[in-house]
């Protein structure tokens, strides 16, 4: 099978059931979505979720965000990991866009990586989630099922993943893509006990044709 069969397999299967494959943030803007994609380092979507409605209650806008201080900010972070550094880059990343793009989020990657508690993964998320971007977003479940499946190859890193999966997905489909090896990897291919019982894409997938050889 070639590599451009293999996605080709993929990219049906996914099509055929979960054509509507979508970020499981809560959010209504995209300041909303930058705010959870921030939050969501090392976190979890559904801690994530419980916490921002305070957080967007109080603070319903970049404006209102760039003005809060550390102490008002913190007890409504405090229950997810590294509160510290994600109040801190919160209130960073809001001055920024207050002071440097006049108020308005930034639109590309490049951008968007200038500020405070955003890397290339969270950027690609927000420009690919809003404004349908041709970016892939790599995340710990991206990286594991596209190697399992054989969609990349010997990937070391989150960059190589994303350069190896941009050469075969067609650009229209990143952005679903993305959704769709994330919650594959969240919800059937799981790190330590993948259900492939479960899994219609064993026909072509790597990891299970060693598991069963
Ligand atoms: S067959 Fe197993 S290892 Fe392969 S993608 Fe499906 S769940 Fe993951």
């Amino acid at each position: 099978m070639t590599k451009k069969e293999r996605f080709q397999f993929v990219i049906d299967y996914f099509e055929k059931h979960a054509p509507d494959a979508e970020t499981e943030l809560l959010y209504d803007n995209t300041y909303q979505l930058l705010v959870a994609v921030i939050l969501s380092a090392q976190c979890t979507d559904k801690r994530v979720n419980m916490t921002t409605p305070a957080i967007f209650e109080q603070y319903p806008d970049i404006p209102s965000l760039s003005k809060a201080t550390f102490d008002d900010l913190f007890p409504l972070i405090k229950s997810i990991s590294y509160p510290n550094n994600k109040t801190k880059h919160l209130i960073g990343m809001a001055n920024m866009v207050m002071d440097e793009f006049n108020g308005e989020i930034p639109e590309t990657v490049p951008e968007l990586v200038k500020l405070p508690g955003v890397g290339r993964k969270t950027a690609n998320v927000i420009t690919s989630v809003v404004h349908h971007q041709p970016n892939m977003a790599v995340d710990t479940h991206v990286f594991r099922v596209s190697a399992r499946l054989g969609l990349t190859t010997n990937a070391k890193t989150p960059l190589q993943t994303e350069q190896q999966l941009l050469k075969y997905i067609p650009r229209e489909k990143v952005h679903i893509a993305h959704h769709w090896l994330i919650l594959h990897g969240r919800y059937v291919c799981l790190a330590r006990s993948p259900k492939c019982g479960e899994c219609g894409l064993r026909p072509i997938c790597k990891y299970y044709k060693q598991l069963v050889s």
